[in-house]
């Protein structure tokens, strides 16, 4: 579009520290799993509450390794929301398990104790609740209706870095939770993520899982004097991430109480800017948590124009806005996948989208963004 410069959706916040950092971790010449991604692992995993952090490849490939850890096989059911993307249900496919969809809420677009019950069966082993879009979802509840039911629970908190649930970071007495650094993401490695867990059994187990089921790292056997003779103790994978990666993440660490903070404070002017308007809801905070607002989605309630003509009409003004949050249900990869009825997640997915939200974003972008909405509603 000649002339018209595009707001984007999200920019990653990338800095001369980030290109610097990474550029020292290959003058060093260790360029694979090694110090900094340990560095990386101890530090991620202090600020989000959780005992130890193991780093890997992507959420998707951590949320692989979770469902291992917790032994979920073929024939197992894993409930998970189809309100999510792909990879949380994909994930659960890679076991050669089931997934069997629950609704959300509509003020969250999360799972809750209700909406897994609805679909719990003798076969259910596992539940992956998301902290979808940056929104937790309420741990105390699900954590103790999965404890009671005897299954697991696995966080995937691919969005979740900064929220906080009842006062504490999310991920924050997580069994375990997968998290991402892919750029879409609040902070970034390019690719990238970590399992966090408390139970120390658990981070071995997953650090083995992660490369190949050795008994050693490759980087403590490199660095060990002594020659070690390492054991493949399980069939595994290699899902490792690089110290260039963890180089650059040790940075972005260091942002994210700023890009949050950021990201509220341009969260609460939409939602003024918003507020006289008929017909769109924002996302807002749950009772017992704060959101990092890493998705900035509207429902429509009544608009007068539809959710695909609003991105239309958006796009056509510079504007970068995205559908909602996608339905893996309805993706041809689920198709004849039976499911229970999922009237709230297909009313979010059809009736809301994502404005632009990123530390770059100005109020004249707000103004603009909300301003194209105000002309739409009065049509
Ligand atoms: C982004 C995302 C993932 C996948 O993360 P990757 O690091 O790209 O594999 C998984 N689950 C949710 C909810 C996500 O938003």
């Amino acid at each position: 579009m000649a002339g018209v410069q595009v707001i984007p959706v999200m920019i990653p916040q990338l800095g001369e520290e980030e290109a610097q950092a990474a550029a020292e971790a290959i003058r060093s010449g260790w360029v694979a799993q090694g110090p900094r991604v340990a560095r990386f692992e101890t530090e991620f995993a202090a600020v989000v509450g959780a005992g130890h952090g193991v780093a890997v490849s992507s959420c998707t490939t951590g949320l692989h390794l979770a469902l291992v850890l917790l032994d979920i096989k073929p024939g197992d059911e894993v409930i998970v929301p189809s309100l999510s993307f792909i990879a949380t249900a994909n994930a659960v496919r890679y076991v050669g398990a089931t997934p069997v969809f629950a609704d959300v809420e509509l003020a969250t677009g999360n799972v809750t104790v209700e909406t897994i019950d609805a679909v719990r069966t003798d076969r259910t082993r596992a539940v992956i609740a998301v902290h979808q879009g940056g929104v937790p979802f309420d741990t105390a509840a699900l954590r103790k209706a999965t404890d009671g039911w005897g299954i697991g629970l696995v966080e995937d908190a691919a969005c979740a870095a900064g929220s906080t649930v009842y006062g504490a970071p999310a991920g924050t007495g997580a069994k375990v939770a997968a998290w991402s650094f892919h750029p879409r993401k609040l902070i970034t490695t390019g690719e990238g993520g970590m399992v966090t867990v408390d139970d120390p059994a658990f981070a071995t187990r997953l650090k083995r899982l992660r490369e190949h089921g050795m008994n050693v790292s490759a980087a403590d056997r490199h660095a060990s004097k002594q020659p070690v003779l390492e054991a493949y103790l399980e069939t595994a994978y290699n899902y490792r991430m690089t110290d260039i990666q963890a180089a650059v993440g040790l940075v972005q660490l260091g942002r994210l109480p700023g890009l949050v903070a950021q990201r509220r404070e341009l969260a609460a002017r939409y939602q003024e800017l918003l507020a006289d308007i008929d017909g769109l809801v924002p996302v807002r905070d749950p009772a017992y948590g704060q959101t990092n607002y890493q998705s900035f989605w509207v429902l429509l309630d009544g608009f007068r124009v539809s959710r695909d003509e609003v991105l239309t009409e958006l796009a056509a003004r510079g504007v970068s806005a995205r559908r909602g949050i996608m339905a893996a249900h309805l993706e041809p990869a689920y198709e004849g996948v039976t499911t229970a009825p999922l009237p709230v997640t297909e009313r979010i997915t059809r009736e809301s989208l994502i404005l632009p939200l990123h530390h770059q974003l100005t109020e004249e972008n707000q103004n603009h963004i909300v301003g194209v909405l105000r002309e739409l509603a009065s049509r």
